[in-house]
């Protein structure tokens, strides 16, 4: 096992390196930053390709394999950002500068910082001599996840199957410590959530607006739509995970609507971040209708970002569309972007290892499993390999999901290095433990 200090000191100074490549999507341009996490793994004895569906934008695959059979342990991550304006922050979003124990900068948390935790780890690892006893350490960093993977771990998993099948995944999604009550939880991310957006048009009559009743105004009616939409509440829905979750909370969930009141009730905070995981959100974002101020417009469309809990498709948001919104309210409704979210199952050998984990570093605190309201690479992964476990994990202390949570893709986005350590030391320790 690597030395704690020298592990921490190893991800941080990899990560002020990451910072510094501006990989910012689009466009991206994460060649150079690619060919140098190449240099550093395969300098350090692991086999190494680069992949690209795109010129310049080549995906990482690094492998470490042993000479019997076993499991293949894949750590996952994506080396582009989404932009920064450097005027909303207190230092240069490129600088990796570090100040207050944390290194800051675009990717300190999203995700960087757990892309130098797991090289480091790797790194660290096969310099000292490390080798699986059984089954491969792979690494697999990604291109272009932020807008969605075409030429990331989508391409990746439909085009290079054979080089970056894995049986446990361990990416992007959790970790990050909350407390509710007296309790420490440490989330771990084993679902994502399906994106359904959709448009919502109502008709009407165009005429002179200087005559309101000579027409009938599209847009107005959009009004009960948008009342209805408000406040961003679901409708409750049991699950595997959010059953979970409410169970590590010590909180009956028998009854979701009252559990997730007594949530509320003890902890806001706690809620916001729950409630999405218990059904389908939808969230207007955009809205057009007339082009000219003064013509009554005759069509009025509306956008909604549609998120609809693992495995569920079409069928299930148009029906929780319909109670919200009402079905025969004279509304067209069309689907654009869809996407099936998926998930593992909660109780795996690898959810194990990062029970212990948790138990030796931060004795009293417990871990519960999480469904994240947005994407990751992992759903392309559990796609392609069915019996692939894949969870998201950088496990934070220093910095709880509180504090974390509003600075990815925020501003003055940062990271404690006493957490990048303890990131590292996980993945260090996972490798040894899953391949010996
Ligand atoms: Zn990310």
């Amino acid at each position: 096992m690597p030395e704690p200090g020298d592990l921490e000191r190893r991800t941080t100074e990899l990560l002020q390196r990451l910072i510094r490549f501006n990989t910012v999507n689009p466009p991206g341009n994460e060649e150079e930053c690619q060919t140098y996490l190449a240099d550093l793994l395969r300098g350090a004895g692991f086999e190494v390709e680069l992949l690209a569906a795109i010129e310049g934008r080549p995906n990482l695959v690094a492998r470490l394999p042993s000479r019997s059979d076993g499991p293949v342990l894949c750590l996952l991550g994506h080396v582009d950002t989404v932009l920064a304006d450097p005027a909303d922050w207190t230092h240069d979003p490129w600088s990796g500068d570090i100040a207050n124990g944390c290194v800051w900068g675009r990717g300190a948390l999203d995700m960087k910082s757990q892309v130098a935790a797991e090289v480091a780890a790797a790194v660290a690892l096969a310099e000292e001599g490390w080798r699986p006893q059984s089954g491969e350490l792979k690494l697999v960093i990604t291109v272009d996840e932020e807008t969605g993977a075409e030429h990331g771990a989508q391409w990746l998993c439909s085009q290079h199957g054979d080089k970056v099948h894995a049986d446990l995944v361990v990416n992007e999604g959790g970790g990050e410590v909350f407390t509710y009550g007296e309790k420490r939880l440490y989330g771990v991310c084993v679902a994502e959530k399906g994106v359904f957006r959709f448009t919502l048009a109502t008709s009407g009559r165009a005429g002179h607006a200087s005559i309101p009743r000579i027409g009938v105004n599209a847009l107005t009616k959009m009004a009960p739509v948008l009342e209805a939409l408000a406040g961003g509440r679901v409708t409750p829905e049991h699950s595997p995970e959010p059953d979970a979750f409410f169970e590590a909370l010590g909180v009956d969930a028998s009854d979701l609507d009252a559990a997730l009141a007594e949530v509320e009730a003890t902890d806001p905070r706690v809620a916001v971040l729950l409630e999405p995981m218990l059904g389908v959100t939808m969230t207007p974002t955009m809205i057009a209708a007339s082009q000219k101020i003064n013509v009554i417009p005759a069509r009025a469309e509306l956008r909604v970002d549609c998120r609809v809990p693992p495995e569920l498709g079409e069928e299930h948001a148009l029906e929780r569309i319909h109670s919200a919104v009402g079905a025969g309210g004279g509304y067209d409704i069309s689907f654009g972007e869809t996407v099936v979210g998926n998930r593992s199952p909660i109780d795996t050998p690898l959810m194990e290892s990062i029970r212990g984990f948790v138990a030796r570093e931060d004795p009293g605190a417990a871990v519960t499993p999480v469904v994240l309201p947005g994407f990751s690479d992992s759903r392309w992964f559990r796609a392609a390999f069915p019996d692939c476990v894949s969870y998201g994990f950088f496990p934070q202390k220093a910095m709880d999901l509180f504090e974390a949570a509003p600075l990815v893709h925020g501003a003055d986005e940062r990271v404690p290095i006493s957490d990048l350590g303890l990131a590292a030391r996980f993945y260090a320790n996972l490798a040894e433990e899953t391949l010996r």
